[in-house]
C-alpha cells in the first residue's frame, strides 16, 4: 500500500508521521508522483493557495484521471468539495458536498471536542478544529460519518473522505486506518 500526501503546502510531515507503519508514504509534489500510489491525502494549510499549486503542477488532471482514492483534512475537505459557498474559488469537485470556509467563526475559530466517530468504535476521537469549514449540505451518494453540534465533520462518497478537523494532529491513527480500509474495500 503506497498512499502519497500532497506536499504542497500546510501540515504534511504530520501526515506522513501519521501514516507511518500503515503503508509507504510519499510526499507529492509533481503530478508523475502519483502514478504508483493507491490513495493521496490532501492536509490542512490554505484550500486557495493549495487550489492554485495542484492547478500549475497538472495534479488536478492526474488525481481525476486517475480516479484516486483520496481523503482531503479541512482544506483539503474544501478541495474535494462540488460546491465552495459564498467564495469563487478552485475545487476538484470530487464530492457531492457544499462547504463554508472558517464558518466557527471567530470565536471558535479554532477549538478541540470529544467526537463520537461510530466507524471507528467507541472511544471517541479527539477533534482538532482550526479555522474550520462546515459541510453545509450532503447528496445522496454522501455518508455522514460524524456530526459535531448539528454540523457534519466527517463524511464519505466512494472511496473520497473528507473531515474538517485535523487527525493527523493527534495520535489516533484510526481515521487514517479508515482511508486506507477504504481503499482496500475491507
Ligand atoms: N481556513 C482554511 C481554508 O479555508 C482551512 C484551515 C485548515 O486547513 N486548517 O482554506
Amino acid at each position: 500500500m503506497r498512499i502519497g500526501v500532497l506536499g504542497l503546502q500546510g501540515d504534511v510531515a504530520e501526515h506522513a508521521a501519521m501514516l507511518r507503519g500503515l503503508a509507504d508514504v510519499v510526499i507529492v509534489k509533481k503530478a508523475s508522483e502519483l502514478e504508483t500510489l493507491d490513495g493521496l491525502i490532501m492536509p490542512g494549510g490554505e484550500s486557495t493557495t493549495i487550489g492554485k499549486l495542484i492547478q500549475k503542477y497538472e495534479i488536478d488532471r492526474a488525481i481525476k484521471a486517475k480516479r484516486l482514492p483520496v481523503f482531503g483534512t479541512c482544506a483539503g475537505a474544501i478541495l474535494l468539495a462540488k460546491k465552495i459557498l459564498a467564495t469563487e474559488q478552485f475545487s476538484l469537485r470530487l464530492m457531492d458536498i457544499a462547504v463554508e470556509r472558517n464558518a466557527y467563526g471567530r470565536q471558535k475559530e479554532s477549538f478541540e471536542a470529544d467526537l463520537e466517530i461510530p466507524a471507528l468504535g467507541k472511544p471517541p476521537f479527539r477533534g482538532i478544529f482550526i479555522r474550520a469549514p462546515v459541510i453545509r449540505k450532503c447528496g445522496k451518494d454522501v455518508e455522514v460519518l460524524a456530526e459535531h453540534e448539528g454540523s457534519i465533520i466527517l463524511a464519505r462518497q466512494g472511496k473520497i473522505l473528507v473531515a474538517t478537523f485535523h487527525p493527523e494532529l493527534t495520535r489516533d491513527a484510526r481515521v487514517h486506518e479508515y482511508f486506507i480500509k477504504l481503499i482496500t474495500g475491507a
